[in-house]
């Protein structure tokens, strides 16, 4: 995967948070700030802003350099708890990549567990919690094994978006223990978490960028 990919990434998980947005603060509403998606499309889509703005060296950026760039734009332009969050996790993720022009299964797995690592290392959250943290561990975890079985790119991918979005429906029972949700104690439970949820997104808008296809179809929601 070369950095036309990663730059696909970026592009597609903008648009799906955009398609998303009222449903991801609607999932917010009800356990939280109702701030999650205007929070998310605001930041992506500064995001991608500052990846156009590099235009002119943008065929030259890795695909650490794209991430990085975007990691650093969440976290200066998301507030609450999901923008330093997503922003360490890019940027832990682009650094993991290096300068690496070509990123192939393995390489992308040990970025992605940089980048949870380094959102546990901020959120102190952990499986069970209910937040994001559900998601991207159980995908990654997916991810990792189908790796290992020697599945293909397409596979491997699809393996961690689905397994993520099933990861962030099971959220649906559980009682938050950390961030904002975690205030309502046993009323947190029957909802699903916003941020399990658009980390889902953002692992569907991998595959979806991986495989060439331009992600036009709103509704791709983890319902
Ligand atoms: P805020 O709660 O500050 O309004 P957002 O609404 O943007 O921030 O994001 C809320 C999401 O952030 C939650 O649904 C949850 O998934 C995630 N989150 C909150 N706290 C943590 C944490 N400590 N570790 C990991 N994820 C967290
Ligand atoms: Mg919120």
């Amino acid at each position: 995967m070369d950095a036309e990919v990663f730059r696909a990434w970026m592009t597609s998980a903008a648009e799906v948070i955009h398609a998303n947005r009222d449903y991801l603060t609607a999932l917010d509403a009800a356990i939280g700030d109702a701030d999650h998606g205007i929070n998310l499309d605001r930041g992506f889509t500064a995001a991608l802003s500052a990846l156009n703005a590099r235009n002119g060296a943008a065929v030259h950026m890795t695909p650490g350099r794209i991430l990085a760039v975007t990691g650093s734009t969440l976290v200066s332009e998301v507030g609450g708890a999901a923008g330093p969050l997503y922003g360490v996790a890019f940027r832990r993720a682009g650094h993991a990549l290096g300068a690496a022009t070509d990123v192939d299964l393995s390489a992308l797995c040990a970025a992605l567990e940089a980048a949870l690592a380094g959102i546990q290392e901020l959120g102190a959250a952990r499986e069970g919690d209910k937040t994001m943290v559900d998601a991207l561990q159980v995908a990654l975890r997916g991810f990792r094994q189908a790796i290992a079985a020697g599945a293909s790119q397409d596979d491997a991918l699809s393996v961690l978006a689905e397994a993520a979005s099933a990861a962030a429906i099971a959220t649906i029972p559980m009682q938050a223990l950390k961030g904002r949700a975690s205030y309502l104690g046993s009323r947190s439970v029957g909802h699903q978490d916003p941020g399990a949820t658009s980390a889902a997104l953002i692992c569907g808008a991998l595959r979806d960028a991986a495989r060439a296809m331009p992600l036009t179809v709103p509704g791709l929601a983890v319902r």
